[in-house]
């Protein structure tokens, strides 16, 4: 039975809620009537139910996608304004014991070489980062207790943290590792992470059991529960995410904002951000083996939907996907990406060497600066800020900013200090000229007077060298 508060994973996604939810969309998909209220309740940007949401992605009337689009469009520049937020993913380790069938960290693959950082290697890796100009990571492991255990990520957690290069800091972790129990979530929070990240890979339970036929990772229920987990252990900023391609769209659509609405129920928060990952060709993995891939059309129509449907929460859109496709679907309410990504582990440290420890292939393969450089051509203002999270504002506070349209007076200065920054410190000529003009301009967007006093202030301490930045 559909139970949004419950704490068991089959009743908050429940199998049958979803297929009644596909049902009701499929029998609306065409009904102006049902449509209109729909768009017109997401245009007061309070969000969907997962059953008004699914509506809106069932219908493909030309003209009512046009105004999803244009809404969605509307939503981010209204929360979001024109930043984009920018970090990088660091692997880790490749060892793994689990067997997911998408994935070629899986121990039956036995040419993949597997490596794992020394923490002198970390040092390495994060200094290359720093050296690009990042301040966020999103670190990510297989699953190996012997190997890669909790204490193996608490201590990569610690360097990354210690590593003061030049002028460069990573000043927000995110981490993407197996779920695990309360009490290491608990040393994750103290350790100081930001967001920790778990992508469901699929709700539909009998799918997720053949893709996951061994491992601790085959436990559906355990792995849909470890939100509730890590928000128990403390952390109160989760990321979710489904990896399109393994199972029927409309299914991990409508469990994705099941969860979300979960989260919401029990713990009075959604999730912080929403990933959308794409099933990509690996060593050893053919995307082709999969039935449910999606067009890049379809992919764009999810992003809006989300948009729409949640829109406190981040869209998070990694080198999976490529230029053109990034591009699209940041205007469809993306609101962070990755650039200058290395999916292998230790490949920033030797770029030149074969990928052969590689995650997924990388589709967009531009430096960090050409990414810089082209969001900033577009009028998008890449951010590289993390302060909200050392400043506390995280979980409900977060959010109670963010829907009263307040966080608009941190999130704008900021976006433009950390750029600053950034051109400063790394950015090439052409890109800091683009820079130094948008960020002129963008001053005066600024909605406090006081907080542009402020702005301008730290803007110029940067200009000098100067960089105890705190905002
Ligand atoms: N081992 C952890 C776990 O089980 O959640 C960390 C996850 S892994 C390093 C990060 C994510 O990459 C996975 O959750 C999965 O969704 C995604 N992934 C795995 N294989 C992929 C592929 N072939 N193409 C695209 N994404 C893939």
């Amino acid at each position: 039975m559909y139970n949004p508060k419950s704490m068991n994973a089959e009743e908050f996604i429940d199998h049958q809620e979803i297929l009644d939810t596909l049902e009701y969309a499929e029998q609306n998909k065409n009904n102006l009537e049902v449509i209109d209220a729909i768009l017109e309740k997401a245009k007061l940007r309070k969000g969907l139910t997962h059953r008004e949401a699914s509506v809106l992605l069932a219908c493909d009337i030309p003209e009512k996608i046009q105004e999803l689009y244009a809404l969605a469009e509307q939503i981010k520049k209204d929360f979001y304004g024109n930043r984009i937020v920018i970090f990088a993913p660091l692997y880790l380790s490749n060892y793994c014991v689990n067997g997911c069938l998408y994935c070629p960290y899986h121990l039956k693959n036995k040419h993949i070489p597997r490596k794992k950082l020394t923490q002198e290697e970390v040092r390495q890796e994060v200094i290359a980062l720093q050296d690009m100009g990042h301040k966020r990571l999103a670190i990510e492991a297989g699953e190996d207790p012997v190997n890669n255990p909790i204490e193996y990520i608490l201590e990569c957690i610690h360097t990354i943290y210690s590593i003061k290069h030049k002028n460069g800091a990573i000043r927000r972790v995110n981490v993407n590792i197996a779920a695990t129990t309360v009490e290491n979530y608990r040393k994750l929070k103290e350790a100081g992470i930001g967001t920790y990240i778990l992508f469901q890979e699929t709700y539909h339970k009998e799918s997720y059991e053949h893709l996951h036929p061994t491992g601790p990772k085959h436990n559906y229920c355990y792995h849909t529960e470890a939100m509730d987990r890590a928000m128990e252990g403390g952390i109160d900023d989760v990321g979710l995410g489904v990896l399109f391609g393994l199972e029927l769209y409309k299914y991990e659509f409508a469990g994705l904002l099941m969860h979300a609405e979960h989260l919401e129920a029990v713990h009075g928060v959604g999730p912080h951000t929403i990933s959308v990952p794409r099933v990509k060709h690996a060593d050893d993995i053919d995307p082709d083996q999969f039935d449910n891939g999606i067009d890049d059309d379809t992919f764009a129509k999810i992003c809006a939907c989300i948009r729409v449907a949640v829109p406190y929460t981040g869209m998070i859109i990694s080198t999976r996907e490529n230029q053109k496709v990034r591009e699209k679907v940041l205007h469809l309410g993306v609101s962070q990406i990755s650039g200058g990504s290395r999916t292998s582990v230790g490949g920033y440290t030797e770029p030149e060497a074969p990928h052969d420890t590689e995650q997924f292939d990388v589709s967009d393969n531009r430096t960090l600066d050409e990414v810089v450089r082209w969001l900033m051509e577009m009028g998008y203002i890449p951010s590289f800020c993390t302060a909200c999270y050392r400043e506390g504002r995280t979980g409900d506070r977060f959010m109670s900013l963010c829907k009263s349209g307040q966080i608009q007076n941190c999130c704008h200065p900021n976006a433009l200090m950390t750029l600053k920054e950034y051109l400063m410190d790394y950015a090439a000529p052409e890109t800091k000229a683009i820079g130094e003009k948008l960020i002129q301009a963008e001053l005066e967007n600024i909605p406090k007077e006081k907080v542009k006093e402020i702005c301008k202030d730290h803007l110029e301490k940067i200009q000098q060298g100067i960089r105890d930045f705190r905002f």
